[in-house]
């Protein structure tokens, strides 16, 4: 991070992909996941200390992209397909 043009997230993905450090990089899709999942506020500066508790010692780069692509496609901003969701039952989402 001490790099010129290298924030937060940038450094953490590529923690992820070259070490498979059990951390997260949270973006505005993860952020939105864990916080509808979970039930916290999505604004909650935990959000990302709980990604990081989420994310798996070892395969961490799988868990951050599995992370992404649900996001995108599953747990999406306007229309989540709750309906058809893989996590429905534990998921603390009010949607
Ligand atoms: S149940 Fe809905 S809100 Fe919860 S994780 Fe699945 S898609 Fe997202």
């Amino acid at each position: 991070m001490e790099l010129h043009g290298v924030g937060e997230y940038t450094a953490r993905s590529v923690l992820i992909h070259v070490s498979e450090a059990g951390v997260a990089a949270v973006d505005v899709n993860v952020r939105r996941l864990v916080s509808r999942f979970l039930g916290v506020d999505s604004d909650a500066k935990a959000i990302k200390s709980i990604a990081d508790t989420l994310s798996p010692s070892d395969r961490s780069s799988d868990f951050q992209h599995a992370m992404l692509d649900f996001a995108a496609v599953v747990c999406t901003a306007q229309s989540p397909k709750c309906e058809s969701c893989p996590i429905e039952e534990r998921c603390q989402a009010e949607i």
